[in-house]
């Protein structure tokens, strides 16, 4: 996925991808992806959507997609909010998050569970600004 898509994987601050290889439970092939590019907005979306059009599932698990606890990020996506240090990139990444949930509930296609769980986010985190 790298080798195909290396705009989607979270950037250390040199530009490097990094591995999570070593951690226990991580492949030495796992990457995190970055939450402000298109694998949240669209690849994702559209995996879910094969996946429960394809076979008979009863419920799709999202394990923090999207997230809502900023990683540190370098990518050129990140770059455009500034430092992924500060404050202001952690209420961009949390804005990302709403924007997310909020494109959840409105994609009728959407499966319920995942619309519930959106929901529920934005119960909690508050509605997205100006999205409403
Ligand atoms: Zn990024």
């Amino acid at each position: 996925m790298v080798e195909k898509h290396p705009d989607w994987f979270i950037r250390n601050k040199d530009g490097a991808i990094p591995n999570r290889g070593g951690m226990p439970g991580f492949s030495d092939r796992f990457s995190p992806t970055c939450q402000f590019t298109s694998y949240y907005s669209d690849f994702i979306p559209k995996v879910i959507q094969e996946v429960i059009t394809r076979y008979p599932i009863d419920a799709v698990y999202s394990n923090g997609w999207p997230g809502t606890n900023a990683t540190v990020c370098y990518c050129q996506a990140c770059q455009k909010i500034g430092d992924p240090t500060t404050r202001a990139y952690k209420e961009a990444y949390l804005k990302r998050a709403k924007e997310l949930w909020t494109a959840l509930l409105k994609d009728s296609a959407a499966p319920q569970g995942v619309q519930q769980r959106a929901q529920a986010m934005l119960t909690f985190y508050g509605p997205a600004e100006g999205k409403q």
